[in-house]
């Protein structure tokens, strides 16, 4: 496969613009800030940003697992800093965010898997910025329930955990990682009172139509709310080859499908991030 070929034109970055965008661009490098959004340069900052959204990692930089698709460093991670649930909440008051996605490295190392610290994470933001909505875009937890009671307890307006692929390429793909272990987590969220619950898949990693249909019916079928539909695109020569890129249509495609299974928002296009408007999916 032919990776270094030219992305074609839909894939153009769009320009972060706009008086939002600038002012809080100028807060993050005064504050030193740590968002995905500007580590991850996404080509979605302008509009996110000038909605009052973005997105905020915990548990540090350095991940437990090794997924073939993802830029986040593999290894040995660092200690756990108590003081990173108030260190985030203070970033979404000083930025004034009115929508934030907090997500997480893996952390397959700690006994609690992160949890507390997650559940401490949003009980910070709750403190500091009552009317700031909150998305937890979280890692499976191994499936451990009591792990996932505390996210409960937190009570988040969305709680989102990443499919990332369909389930013939799950093995590859997220390496430690199980799909319908990735079900289940989805399911008993929902179950448990997780008001909205959401989940993402890449494209172009070499999946087949029906093989992307079927996984929009597994997520249904365990009362996934929402679901977001993006291209794959490799973050460095190291990780997966891009296998093909997704026309617009074929995007359009899998958003009709998604409605018609009864998903209450689908995103589905190539910039699509799993954060990417991610204030509408609350509603
Ligand atoms: Fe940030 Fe996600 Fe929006 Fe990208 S899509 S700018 S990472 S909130
Ligand atoms: Fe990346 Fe998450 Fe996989 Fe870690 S578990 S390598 S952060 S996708």
């Amino acid at each position: 496969q032919n990776t270094t070929q030219a992305k074609p034109k839909w894939l153009k970055v769009k320009l972060p613009i706009g008086k939002k965008y600038t002012e809080l661009r100028g807060l993050v490098d005064q504050y030193k800030l740590n968002t995905i959004c500007t580590s991850g340069s996404c080509p979605n900052m302008g509009e996110c940003w000038g909605e009052g959204t973005a997105t905020f990692m915990i548990l540090g930089n350095i991940c437990t697992r090794s997924c073939g698709f993802c830029g986040v460093k593999t290894g040995r991670p660092e200690t756990v800093d108590w003081e990173e649930p108030e260190k985030v909440a203070r970033s979404i008051k000083i930025m004034n965010i009115k929508h934030a996605v907090i997500t997480s490295v893996d952390r397959d190392d700690l006994k609690d898997g992160g949890s507390i610290i997650w559940e401490e994470t949003v009980a910070a933001i709750r403190r500091m910025s009552p009317g700031t909505t909150l998305e937890t875009l979280i890692p499976d937890f191994q499936g451990n329930e009591r792990q996932l009671d505390r996210i409960v307890a937190a009570n988040p307006e969305v709680v989102s955990h990443n499919m990332e692929t369909v389930r013939r390429l799950t093995r590859e793909v997220r390496i430690q990682a199980k799909y319908d272990r990735s079900l289940a987590v989805l399911k008993y969220l929902k179950a448990n009172g997780i008001n909205r619950t959401k989940s993402g898949i890449m494209l172009g990693l070499g999946e087949t139509e029906a093989e992307v249909m079927e996984t929009m019916r597994d997520l249904r079928a365990n009362d996934v709310d929402v679901v977001t539909i993006g291209q794959y695109l490799q973050p460095s020569k190291k990780h997966l080859p891009v296998k093909e890129f997704i026309t617009p249509e074929q995007f359009k495609k899998y958003e009709e499908y998604g409605y018609s299974l009864g998903f209450r928002h689908v995103e589905s296009g190539a910039l699509v991030r799993s954060s990417y408007k991610a204030q509408k999916h609350i509603l």
